[in-house]
């Protein structure tokens, strides 16, 4: 179980060209495999085009109170990188005028930026239809000043949106650390206590499973009948929807496929389970991504491997919306990681 995020541990693949080189070499270099980009290119659509701007995801910094060996971040208590609140003002600007009808705060642990709620009380105010904030759970019983999150986000009428990779004990530790379920049950109870996840309720909470090994999600559906029964029996805890999410072959997680000796199987697997039909959905379409230092990128996964948007607006201080629509987003192979099966985002699958 990782104890430090890659950088801190001074490890190659900390360097996002370090991981760009690993994924563009290789299987992918010698033809074994076809790049993403040949791939897409067989049913014409290369290149991917960014439709109209849906949906604005924000990442407040990668500092985080866990360490998992999936991370696509990196994320741990030793990262340092944390918006200011100036960069929150110019997203508060954009978030007011871009005509997103969603907001997704993510980090790290969005919680542990100290101008959190600040922006959370702005953003709230400009009304916008979906308010996101993805909590890791384990953040609300962290410290006694978290505890109050769950009224914080019921008065902001904050979507919750969280990791929970499975019912079990074994396997969510096994992935997030120990004493992860334990504090992430005690943490869901909360949220249902204050009106999270009930049937009928508009406070929405949602849970995401993402795997725990170098193999794919199984279906969606199936899963949270799954999901929904076993909370339901030992914990009595309820929730709206699962999205099963796929792991990208970046950061923590390519390094633990590459330790385990699963990287060529896996990018085989990935590239087996593409489908077509994923493609046209794929989050980028509809989503900018904001980085803690106001840069633009197609998603949080290129905000890791640090491709930024193609577009002359590259900053949040000179977001130009005409500009950043139509563009061509920026791919490698761990798109592959969207199109498999059903597809994967941020909320799921796509096809
Ligand atoms: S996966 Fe989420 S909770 Fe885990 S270390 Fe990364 S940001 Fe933190
Ligand atoms: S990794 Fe990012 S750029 Fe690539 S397909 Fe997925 S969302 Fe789009």
């Amino acid at each position: 179980m990782a104890t430090q995020s890659l950088q801190k541990l001074g490890s190659n693949l900390a360097e996002s060209n370090k991981q760009l080189d690993i994924l563009s070499n290789g299987i992918f270099k010698n033809g074994e495999l076809p790049t993403f980009k040949t791939k897409i290119s067989e049913t014409a659509q290369f290149p991917l085009k960014a439709k109209a701007l849906e949906i604005l995801q924000i990442n407040v910094g990668y500092m985080c109170n866990q360490v998992c060996d999936h991370c696509h971040v990196d994320a741990g208590p030793d990262r340092k990188e944390i918006m200011t609140r100036d960069t929150m003002k110019r997203c508060l600007e954009v978030i007011k005028n871009s005509g997103a009808h969603t907001l997704d705060l993510t980090g790290g642990a969005p919680e542990m930026n100290p101008n959190f709620r600040w922006f959370v009380e702005e953003a709230a105010k400009v009304g916008i239809k979906d308010f996101i904030v993805r909590s890791n759970l384990t953040i609300i019983r962290a410290n006694k000043k978290y505890h109050d999150l769950p009224e914080f986000f019921k008065k902001h009428n904050v979507h919750v949106v969280s990791s929970m990779p499975h019912w079990t004990r074994g396997k969510t530790d096994k992935q997030r650390g120990n004493g992860v379920f334990d504090k992430s049950i005690k943490a869901l109870q909360d949220l249902n206590a204050v009106g999270y996840g009930m049937p009928d309720s508009a406070l929405r909470l949602d849970l995401v499973y993402n795997p725990s090994g170098a193999f794919l999600p199984g279906n969606q559906a199936a899963m949270e009948k799954d999901f929904k029964k076993a909370l339901m029996e030992d914990f009595g805890i309820q929730f709206h929807n699962l999205f099963a999410i796929t792991n990208l072959p970046i950061a923590r997680f390519l390094d633990y496929l590459i330790a385990s000796e699963n990287y060529e199987d896996y990018m085989y697997a990935l590239v087996d389970a593409y489908n077509p039909a994923a493609v046209k959905n794929v989050m980028c379409t509809n989503t900018l991504s904001v980085s803690w230092d106001g840069y633009l990128f197609d998603c949080d996964f290129n905000q890791m491997l640090e491709l930024p948007v193609n577009s002359p607006s590259k900053h949040i201080s000179d977001f130009n919306k005409t500009l950043l629509e139509g563009r061509d987003i920026v791919i490698s192979q761990h798109c592959y990681g969207c199109t498999a099966g059903a597809g994967s985002s941020c909320q799921g699958v796509v096809a």
